[in-house]
């Protein structure tokens, strides 16, 4: 994972580092993962729009947070996609 910044605005991005189940409802591994100018964010799925999103708030303006939320999401999504 890293954390690209964009006019000021954070957004982090999953990298080939990163394991990241495949879609539970569809099997694709086209997965993004989302946020708007906060640190919270959500996994999507690119091809049938699922979306795991988790709680979170905190210093948006910390790239680290930002890290460790995205990170976080990912794990969420993980979980979800072995059950
Ligand atoms: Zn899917």
């Amino acid at each position: 994972m890293k954390v690209n910044i964009e006019n000021g605005i954070f957004h982090a991005v999953i990298t080939e580092n990163d394991h990241v189940e495949k879609c539970p409802f569809c099997g694709s591994d086209d997965i993004i993962v989302q946020n708007t100018w906060t640190a919270s964010y959500w996994v999507e799925c690119s091809d049938c729009g699922a979306e795991m999103h988790t709680q979170s708030s905190g210093d948006h303006d910390n790239k680290d947070h930002h890290l460790r939320e995205a990170m976080a999401a990912i794990d969420a999504w993980n979980v979800r996609a072995k059950r």
